[in-house]
């Protein structure tokens, strides 16, 4: 493996893997995403990646995270880089030891914080020494979604946690 990729869900892993390895990398998919509520959803989310996994014979890890516990009670600066920080440092941490780069699906979405996300994912490369595998995947993000439907891959409608479902949130 040379990047360990964060995956935020099935959807969003299509596009961004095909890129990566028409680039000739070998990818490990790692799943850590204590942030989605409820269970039954993140539940969801993690079967339709493991049907994108088989049909793209993709191999993944899951990696254990602190729970979820965030600094302020509605999608925000302060809310959102905890829980990218939450999602990537155990992401950051496995690369760092295996020698390999890590990167995130969330790259992918057009709703995240892309800005914010990249900052906190320079710093963890600092912090770990694991170098940060930097894409912009936006502009892919139609085809992703058109592929997702074809293959009827669960598509789902908020960001994640509670308080993006009450908001009406996409991820
Ligand atoms: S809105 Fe999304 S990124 Fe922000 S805290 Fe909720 S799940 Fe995390």
């Amino acid at each position: 493996m040379d990047v360990l990729v964060h995956i935020c869900c099935g959807i969003c892993i299509l596009e961004p893997l095909r890129e990566l390895r028409d680039e000739g990398r070998e990818v490990l998919g790692a799943w850590v995403n204590p942030n989605i509520e409820p269970a039954g959803e993140h539940d969801r989310r993690l079967d339709a990646l493991r049907t994108v996994a088989r049909l793209e014979d993709l191999p993944l890890v899951r990696l254990d995270a602190e729970p979820f516990d965030p600094p302020a009670p509605e999608p925000s600066d302060e809310r959102c880089g905890y829980c990218y920080r939450l999602r990537l440092l155990p992401t950051a941490r496995l690369a760092a030891e295996t020698g390999s780069a890590f990167t995130t699906t969330l790259f992918y979405s057009r709703y995240q914080r892309h800005d914010l996300l990249l900052s906190i994912a320079l710093e963890l490369a600092r912090e770990t020494g694991a170098p940060l595998l930097y894409r912009d995947w936006r502009p892919l993000f139609a085809r992703g979604r058109s592929r997702a439907k074809k293959l009827g891959i669960y598509r789902q409608r908020y960001c994640g946690c509670r308080a993006s479902q009450l908001a009406g949130r996409k991820e």
